[in-house]
Formats: structure tokens, C-alpha cells, sequence
């Protein structure tokens, strides 16, 4: 088969750049050897998200309900159910990819894709053959990293990706690793009654993220009597008596911990192995990325890499932007690179976290002592009140010349929608005082946006 575009991989990623790639007129395949939709679909982003959606409502009626006058005396919990529920949506949107591949003339050949030579891929399994494109796009994602010593057996010791099918909660659970995965998850299976220990090596949850940020969620993840263990290393496990004894290490003392279950989230490996490689001349970097220039090419000549095999953020709509990005410089249209700035983080965990720019003190090396941050807590907002939902702030960052938006960092409810705002100014190149001149509805959290724009002119009206 002769494509003009092959794109290894049918993730958020590979997916989009082949739809892309086939909207601007070019013969678009894409080779998936599993299922149409990527780890995003199937066992990441969505099926994550509908157990969060679960647990958010469990909170909601347990600290929440009184307050409302809803009685929740007779609460019961079905994991199992909510299981179901997150695994028909994963099933429904892969299912959906496939209709948008058809939809658009993607051609999808099932099979494990990897380089023949340039400009051809062999792929073996359900339908083996050999597509010979002009350009190639791997789109090949990552999958969880495991240490050395561990092994996910999916009953005591489970990744996400076994977390996402597993229909019990167990009495204690121990999480390694504080980023999002890691949060997310302890915040489910709290919430589903879980006693939850999370174990993490830095000095803060969200390692990397705006320390104000990361010490208003640890205050908020103790008071949801999630107990999280900072500056604390993993040393090593052992499946024993129906659990896991887990030895950890604080400053060179040794702890013994014990649960049911162990629950591995430290983080992503890219998919760079057995692809072929060699055979066009590239080898991942030392961490397994491919590397990429502005543009998406690797070294190799019409040889793109984009999502999370390519560079981090590990993000399925950083994946998205570079698979529409590589497609429209396979077909020639000069477009200005990606700037990886702008790419919006979040963490869906109660309360939201979400995150764009710069953060305070990466700001303050760049700007100076001078740069405006404006803060506004959601305490002082007449819809988080009204909603009881207190909790956070939203913080903006300034540069002092002309006001521009560098950064914002929220935490609260509805943060993961608010950053969007956020996002747009930055592309727009929008200052503080225009997003104070745009009337924002009232009462929105999106009024604390406004308001941390006010704060950071030193004019906040409800603060
Ligand atoms: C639990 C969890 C929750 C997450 N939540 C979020 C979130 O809320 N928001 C967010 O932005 N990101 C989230 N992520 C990250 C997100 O899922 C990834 O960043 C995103 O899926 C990356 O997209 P991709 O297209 O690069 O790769 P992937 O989604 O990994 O897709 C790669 C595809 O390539 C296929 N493939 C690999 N090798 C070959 C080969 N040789 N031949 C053919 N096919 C191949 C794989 O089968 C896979 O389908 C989450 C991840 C996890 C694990």
C-alpha cells in the first residue's frame, strides 16, 4: 500500500495528524497495533476521568450533602459499577475514532508497525503488510515505568493501566509517586473508602509545579485523610500474607509500610524500542525520546516523531498539537512552531489543579522582582461560596512592562475548565488589564480570573 503519509500509532497523537494530514489532501494511513484511540482513550486520560467523576460525587454527598439538605445516611459504594461505567466509555470513544478515521479516508491497518527502510514500514499481525509512505509520522506514545524489582502482578501491585480494570477497593492502598497519575488515582480510591498512603521522593506533591500550588493540595489531600509521605524514598517491596510490605527511606531512616495494595506511578517510558530505527538511521535519545526540531522532524529525512514519544510534557493534547503541526508541515503549510509554554497541565483530582506559563519563581528569574502576580482565593468568590467550594486560588503572573500574561497557576474547583481562559490570553498576547476590561458573568469562578487579573494591577474590587 502506498500512503503519502504513514503514521505509526492511533493515539491522541497519531490519530489527529493522520485526520489532519488527510483534511489538507494527502493519502493518510495510520498502523495501531491495538486499539484506535491510543493509552488517552483507553487507559489514560477518559477512563481515569469517569472514576473521577465518581469520586467527586461520592465527596460532594459525604461533606457536601448536609449542607444542601440532601441526607446521605444510607450511602452505598459499587466500584465494580463505576468500573463498568469507565470502561464503556473508554470502549465508546475508541469505538468514535474509528468512525472519524473512516469519516476522513484514513486508511487503518491493523498490525505492529516498524521500519523496513525509508519511507516503508513493515507490519506484522492482524493485517501484515507493507506500507510505503512519503512521509512518516511515529506516533508511538509511552506506557508506565516500572523499577527495577517490581513486578506488577495486577492483584497486589498494579500501574494504572491495571488500577483502570481492577473492581476492588482495597482496605489500604500505598502510592508511589505524587504527580498526577499518582493523585488521581489516591484521590478515587480514597474517596471509595480506601485508607491511602502516598509515598513521594520530593519535596513536594506535583513535583515541578508552583510551590503555593503544591502546599495548598497538600493541605487539601490531609484534610481528605489521604496521608502523604514527603522527601520519602521507595526501597523496595514485597508481596506477603495477602499484601505488600513496602519499606521506604526518610533522610537515611528506614520505614516499613503495609497495605493490600501498591499502586506504581512514577512515571512514563517513551515506546522507542523495536520500531526499526536503525533502519533510517535514528536512535532514541538517553531516556528513549525521540528527539525532534520546532518543526516535529527528527534526523532522519521525512521522518517526524510527535505526543509522548517525541519530548515531554506527556500530555494528550500537547500529543494533539504536534500530530496537526507535523501534518500541516508534511503538506507544506509554513506555520510557526509549537510554543510548548502554552501547553496547559492539569490534574482532575478534587480540588482541580491546572497550571500554564511560567511559574513564580521561573517568572521572577526572568522578570524580575517587578513582576506583577496577582492572587485572588476562591473564599472571596460568590459562586465557590455558594457552591461549597472553597478551597484555592487562582494566581496570575505578569510581566511589568506591558502586562503581558506569563503564567497562571489555579487550584479550586473548575480549575481544569478556568486555565482555558488563560490559554487564550496567552495566545492573544493579552494583558492583565484587558482581561480586567472583559466582563466576566457573574457569579462564575471565572470572576476569580478577573478579580487575580484586578489583584495583580493592585486594584482586586472583592479582595
Ligand atoms: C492514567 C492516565 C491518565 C492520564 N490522564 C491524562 C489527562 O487527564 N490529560 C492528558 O493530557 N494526558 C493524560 N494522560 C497522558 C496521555 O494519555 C498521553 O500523554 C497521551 O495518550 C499520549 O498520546 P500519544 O498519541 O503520544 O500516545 P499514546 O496515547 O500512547 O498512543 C500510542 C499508540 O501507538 C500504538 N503503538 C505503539 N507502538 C506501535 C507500533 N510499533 N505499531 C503500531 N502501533 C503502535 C499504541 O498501541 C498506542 O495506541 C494520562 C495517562 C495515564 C496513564
Amino acid at each position: 500500500m502506498r500512503s503519502d503519509v504513514a503514521v505509526l500509532g492511533a493515539g491522541p497523537g497519531g490519530y489527529i495528524g493522520a485526520i489532519r494530514a488527510a483534511q489538507l489532501g494527502l493519502k493518510a494511513t495510520v498502523i495501531e497495533a491495538d486499539r484506535p484511540g491510543g493509552v488517552c482513550l483507553n487507559w489514560g486520560c477518559i477512563p481515569s476521568k469517569a472514576l473521577l467523576t465518581g469520586a467527586e460525587l461520592v465527596e460532594n454527598l459525604r461533606s457536601h450533602g448536609e449542607t444542601f439538605g440532601i441526607g446521605v445516611s444510607g450511602l452505598t459504594l459499587d466500584y465494580d459499577k463505576l468500573i463498568t461505567h469507565s470502561r464503556k466509555t473508554a470502549d465508546r470513544l475508541a469505538k468514535g475514532v474509528e468512525g472519524l478515521l473512516k469519516k476522513n479516508a484514513v486508511t487503518l491497518v491493523r498490525g505492529r508497525g516498524r521500519f523496513a527502510g525509508p519511507g516503508s514500514i513493515e507490519v506484522s499481525g492482524a493485517e501484515p503488510q507493507l506500507v510505503e509512505a512519503t512521509s512518516v509520522m511515529v506516533a508511538t506514545g509511552s506506557r508506565e515505568f516500572v523499577p527495577p524489582g517490581i513486578v506488577v502482578d495486577g492483584t497486589r501491585i498494579l500501574t494504572s493501566r491495571e488500577a483502570l480494570e481492577s473492581r476492588v477497593v482495597p482496605p489500604r492502598l500505598i502510592v508511589i509517586g505524587a504527580g498526577a497519575v499518582g493523585l488521581e488515582f489516591a484521590y478515587v480510591y480514597a474517596m471509595y473508602g480506601a485508607q491511602v498512603t502516598v509515598i513521594e521522593m520530593a519535596g513536594q506533591v506535583l513535583p515541578g509545579c508552583d510551590p503555593d500550588i503544591a502546599e495548598a493540595m497538600q493541605r487539601e489531600l490531609r484534610r481528605k485523610k489521604i496521608d502523604v509521605k514527603l522527601g520519602t524514598r521507595f526501597e523496595q517491596s514485597k508481596v506477603a500474607n495477602g499484601g505488600v510490605r513496602v519499606t521506604v527511606s526518610k533522610d537515611g531512616a528506614a520505614q516499613e509500610l503495609e497495605a493490600e495494595q501498591l499502586l506504581v506511578a512514577i512515571g512514563r517510558r517513551p515506546n522507542s524500542e523495536d520500531l526499526g530505527l536503525e533502519k533510517v538511521g535514528l536512535a532514541p535519545d538517553g531516556r528513549g525520546f525521540l528527539a525532534v526540531d520546532a518543526q516535529l522532524r527528527t534526523a532522519a529525512p521525512n521522518v517526524y516523531a510527535i505526543g509522548d514519544v517525541a519530548q515531554p510534557p506527556l500530555l494528550a493534547h500537547k500529543a494533539s498539537e504536534e500530530g496537526v503541526a507535523a501534518a500541516e508541515t508534511i503538506a507544506g503549510i509554513a506555520r510557526p512552531p509549537i510554543d510548548h509554554r502554552k501547553i496547559p497541565a492539569c490534574i482532575y483530582a478534587q480540588p482541580q489543579v491546572a497550571w500554564i506559563g511560567l511559574t513564580e519563581a521561573q517568572a521572577k528569574a526572568e522578570y524580575g522582582d517587578d513582576l506583577l502576580v496577582g492572587k485572588f482565593p476562591f473564599t472571596a468568590s460568590g459562586k465557590a461560596v455558594a457552591a461549597a467550594h472553597t478551597a484555592g486560588f487562582v494566581k496570575i503572573l505578569a510581566e511589568p512592562r506591558h502586562r503581558e500574561i506569563v503564567g497562571a497557576h489555579i487550584i479550586g474547583a473548575g480549575a481544569t475548565e478556568l486555565i482555558a481562559e488563560i490559554g487564550l490570553a496567552m495566545t492573544l498576547e493579552a494583558t492583565t488589564s484587558e482581561i480586567a476590561a472583559t466582563c466576566h458573568a457573574h457569579p462564575t469562578l471565572s470572576e476569580a480570573i478577573l478579580e487575580a487579573a484586578l489583584a495583580a494591577e493592585g486594584r482586586a474590587l472583592n479582595f
